[in-house]
């Protein structure tokens, strides 16, 4: 008797539930504070008169139906200190954790999570600032049978194809595509995220895509960096020899790291005035990539005010141009340009330019390092002795300054390298590209990761805003050498 009566409500639940949980593909569904029945609040979410509202940690929106293939999108607006994920691909509302996580976190360098707004957590990490809190961004997904993009305001910013074997680790273990949840949930305890209109458009789940090739042997070491939250960036990118800032990003993505694209700047190159540099910048200043400064030659110092350096994300130089002590200006890639009188003099003298750029130019990484011309390069193990490398090794370590592994020249060596993270001097990758055919895998900063035993730690990431080095220090009154 009992079971009769409840059955017939039950069933109408059943229907209720299943007609709220199905979305049809191809039909947009909309989102907002005034329409909110296709999405549940938790822990003490709010609605507001812009928004839903997540000011508690843990606090979150999340959809009441599962979808599998689908394009998404989020207005999102952040204050300082406030951090949170997308999570899709979720088999159940409560073990988020288990689907993927897009960050959203807007804080400056070296504040808060290293991964930024974009980054598809543990697996295509983004370290580039991309969306300022304040100020409302557009956070796009769209799961496409094997392939995963992630855009912000758009611009692509990270890119997956899943294979059909996944290797996973760790605490993701179990992430992978499957029909799930929309959710987004703040995860700090600071700071308001609020979310605007959101859409959901469910995508044809019959649709196959072919899935991404069985990594080969970098790309499975790049997949386990990124699952270790390495920042995998190459600092030293130009846009030289045709190489377009789009294809430049396109190729960090199929490679699982990000980019720092630098302008050179100095006297006869493209930026060399207050104004060619605030002109180059606002150009750029939307692309998801660090945006670096080579200084060129010595004179550079005299050319830019220190508030406008102040605008790169940081700022880099080599010691491949000065004057020797008969006043002969060399460029130590050039042979006509290169004057080796005596090997020992030589290097002695390098060292010490070494020394000079390092202490007193405003950098913070020093780029390009123990490059060696042409006619001594094949003795670079026999001049570059213990006593020359711990001079460099410690004016890096008093100056704070990072020391680059360039993929390009294949420099410094492992030996080299060991000395300097001995003494916890930081590091960055760099290939220093020179056409759009030469922007290689960072093969050899992935042997040196493994060689000398780098961690996430060990690496440099840009200082934030009020840290810049070239304000505290200035830039030096005359040329250092
Ligand atoms: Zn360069």
């Amino acid at each position: 008797m009992r079971i009769t009566k409840l059955l017939p409500v039950s069933i109408i639940s059943l229907v209720l539930f299943s007609c709220q949980t199905e979305p049809k593909q191809g039909v947009l569904i909309k989102i907002d504070a005034t329409n909110a029945d296709k999405f549940s609040l938790q822990k003490d979410a709010s609605v507001s008169s812009e928004g839903f509202l997540l000011k508690n940690q843990s606090s979150a929106v999340s959809s009441n139906f599962k979808v599998k293939n689908f394009e998404f999108t989020a207005k999102l607006k952040t204050t300082a200190g406030a951090e949170g994920v997308l999570v899709f691909a979720a088999p159940d509302a409560g073990a988020s954790e288990k689907g993927y996580a897009v960050e959203i976190n807007n804080s400056d360098y070296r504040i808060g999570n290293r991964q930024k707004t974009g980054s598809l957590s543990k697996i295509r990490n983004n370290f580039v600032r991309t969306a300022t809190d304040n100020e409302w961004f557009t956070l796009a997904v769209t799961v496409n049978g094997s392939q995963i993009k992630v855009s912000v305001n758009n611009k692509t910013v990270s890119e997956y194809n899943e294979p059909a074997k996944v290797q996973r680790s760790g605490d993701i273990i179990g992430r992978v595509l499957s029909k799930g949840f929309l959710t987004i949930r703040k995860t700090s305890a600071e700071g308001e995220l609020l979310v605007g209109e959101m859409t959901v458009l469910p995508l044809d789940d019959a649709m196959k895509s072919v899935a991404a090739a069985e990594p080969d042997s970098i790309m499975k070491v790049v997949d386990l960096l990124n699952q270790q939250e390495f920042p995998l960036i190459d600092f030293h990118g130009h846009l030289k020899g045709g190489l377009t800032m789009d294809q430049a990003c396109q190729h960090a993505r199929d490679n699982g790291y990000n980019y720092g694209i630098a302008a050179n700047c100095g006297l006869k190159f493209p930026v060399t005035s207050d104004s060619t540099l605030n002109a180059y910048l606002d150009g750029i200043s939307r692309e998801p990539v660090f945006k670096a400064m080579q200084a060129e030659g010595r004179e550079w110092v005299t050319l830019f005010t220190p508030a406008a350096v102040a605008r790169f994300d940081y700022i880099f130089t080599d010691a491949m141009t000065w004057t020797d002590n008969k006043g002969r200006r060399l460029r130590l890639w050039i042979p006509e340009e290169t004057f080796v009188d005596d090997e020992q003099a030589f290097m002695d003298m390098l060292v010490g330019k070494i020394e000079a750029i390092v202490s007193h130019e405003p950098v913070d990484i020093h780029v390009n390092p123990t490059f060696l011309p042409d006619k001594i390069a094949a003795d670079y193990d026999r001049l570059w002795t213990p006593e020359r490398i711990d001079r460099v090794v410690n004016v890096l370590k008093n100056s704070d300054v990072a020391l680059e592994i360039n993929a390009r020249y294949k420099i410094p060596s492992i030996a080299f390298l060991k000395r300097a993270k001995a003494a916890g001097v930081k590091f960055t990758f760099g290939t220093n590209n020179a056409t759009n055919n030469d922007l290689g895998r960072l093969e050899y900063c992935l042997k040196a990761i493994h060689e000398v035993g780098l961690t996430p730690d060990d690496i440099f990431l840009p200082r934030s805003a009020n840290d810049k080095k070239v304000m505290k220090m200035g830039l030096p009154a005359k040329i250092t050498g």
